[in-house]
């Protein structure tokens, strides 16, 4: 696939970079992606300048309504989309069309807020005169995105763009490109006009970096690792552009004396395989009351070792793949190094042998606070877990990452739920169940997981920059 998505024409790119595409699941090169020149990146946000100029004259209801003919285009193209991300991603079949139907509810429900555009009338002590405080599109946006989620964290920055009159370009993970630029041609068949999506592939450190750098992109808006996020962060300061960051996460989970164990067992469970791991809102680290450790070990490890992983067309799998060798041999590493640090392996720990990148579902039980499997985002389907006797002390524990996204609370006891959704400092707190984001929720991030954040009336805001009027009229 040598093709960048411009003016909605796929247009041959010039650049001799590229990259081979690896079915994550096989080990097989299915496609090339060329990546986007210097010179191709300055001309997508040239067109997508002219076009939003143009785009924001419409009224925001009839922008959405453009938007909404993207939900049928899905509909209709799921399976053939479905197919090729597994390719591309190594994900489940099922996973995979999941994710297309939670798009599709996106675009739902993002297209149906296009009424919620309210200004503000101010008080003022002044006679004559009415100050208005109205909201306006804040211009070309750029949109980088990951490899883990790339259809709906797509969808997150095409259509609040669309919405509120800002035009963007998109960057897809150089994992994914295929699938995005598949998602163009539906944004082409859709009356979407011209110029407002553009999408151009490259790697992170030229493509991602030029977008960050552009004098006339005002809003970045970024899903990845911390890493990126603080490199875009200081990139995008030459020209003040409005950051937003979706970073990693390294949520805690406490397991209290008060759980449910079968039930937080399988909810944890459920939520760590979710994408082979590969997900920012998994449980990452594990507190569970000494008390009831031995039987929570034992229900985990029932639930990891009866799990089917492999085929990801196979219906009867409950993760499919890793998406490349050095992720698998990151998780490794992590999940070794802890072992060696005296972490006992209760079920898992090591590559599965077979074609493509897959790893074992793991259980490390008596894990150090300073191993990196209990410090950093794994990423993989690893539960790192350490036993605890204070409540307080655990959430104390908890807090204490760069890292603040996502936590859990298992426990029947309504003190213990309360007692971590008010102290627990993370943007999301899951009681006794597993991660599901709404899209009327707004998933953000503390600390180094980001900034500002996306879905709901809170995500749209994003995209709007204010206008404060003083209107005298005597
Ligand atoms: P990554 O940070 O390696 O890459 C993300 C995107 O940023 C890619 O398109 C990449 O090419 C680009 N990029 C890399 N370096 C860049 C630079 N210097 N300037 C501009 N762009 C650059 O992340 P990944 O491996 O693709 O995704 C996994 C990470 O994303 C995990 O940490 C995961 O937790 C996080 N994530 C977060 C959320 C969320 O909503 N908070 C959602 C999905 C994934």
């Amino acid at each position: 696939m040598n093709k960048l998505f411009i003016n909605n024409e796929f247009i041959e790119s010039k650049s001799t970079d590229s990259i081979d595409v690896i079915n994550p699941a096989t080990g097989e090169t299915i496609d090339t992606v060329t990546f986007a020149s210097e010179e191709e990146v300055n001309e997508a946000v040239e067109k997508s300048k002219q076009a939003q100029l143009e785009w924001e004259k419409v009224p925001q209801p009839k922008r959405a309504d453009h938007a909404k003919l993207l939900i049928p285009l899905l509909e209709q193209n799921k399976d053939a989309l479905a197919d090729l991300y597994v390719k591309e991603q190594g994900k489940t079949l099922a996973s995979a069309k999941g994710e297309i139907e939670k798009s599709i509810h996106f675009i739902d429900y993002m297209t149906s807020l296009s009424m919620s555009n309210k200004g503000e009338v101010l008080q003022n002590s002044r006679e004559n005169e009415t100050i208005l405080l109205t909201k306006k599109p804040i211009g070309v946006t750029a949109g980088i995105v990951p490899w883990n989620a790339p259809i709906l964290v797509l969808m997150r920055k095409v259509i609040p763009a669309i919405v509120t009159g800002c035009s963007v370009v998109i960057k897809p993970s150089e994992a994914t490109s295929l699938i995005t630029l598949k998602i163009a041609e539906l944004i082409r068949e859709s009356t979407i006009p011209a110029g407002l999506v553009q999408i151009v592939p490259g790697k992170g450190e030229t493509v991602g970096t030029q977008l960050a750098q552009h004098p006339d992109i005002q809003l970045i808006s970024l899903t990845g690792s911390m890493r990126t996020g603080k490199s875009v962060y200081s990139e995008s300061a030459s020209n003040v552009k409005k950051v937003n960051l979706e970073l990693g996460g390294n949520a805690p989970v406490l397991v209290t004396e008060n759980a449910n164990i079968e039930k937080a067992a399988d909810y944890i469970v459920t939520a760590r395989i979710n994408n082979a791991g590969q997900v920012c809102t998994c449980p990452e680290r594990i507190f569970v009351h000494q008390s009831v450790h031995d039987e929570f070990i034992k229900a985990l490890k029932d639930k990891m070792e009866q799990l089917t992983v492999g085929d990801p067309y196979d219906e009867a799998t409950d993760y499919g793949a890793i998406i490349n060798e050095a992720q698998l041999q990151s998780i490794d590493d992590k999940v070794q190094s802890a072992i060696h640090n005296g972490a006992n392996c209760v079920t898992g720990g090591h590559i599965i042998d077979r074609p493509g990148y897959f790893y074992a579902p793991t259980i490390l039980d008596n894990v150090k606070p300073s191993d990196l499997a209990f410090k950093e985002e794994i990423f993989g389907p690893v539960l790192p877990v350490v036993t605890y006797t204070d409540y307080d002390e655990a959430i104390t524990q908890a807090n204490d990452t760069n890292a603040g996204l996502s936590s859990y609370v298992f426990s029947e006891n309504l003190k213990d739920v309360m007692t971590a959704s008010e102290q627990l400092k993370f943007g999301e707190v899951y009681a006794n169940c597993e991660a599901e984001e709404v899209v009327n929720g707004f998933h953000s991030g503390w600390r180094e997981s980001g900034l500002g954040g996306a879905d709901g009336i809170h995500g749209l805001e994003e995209y709007y920059n204010t206008t404060v009027s003083y209107i005298r009229y005597d």
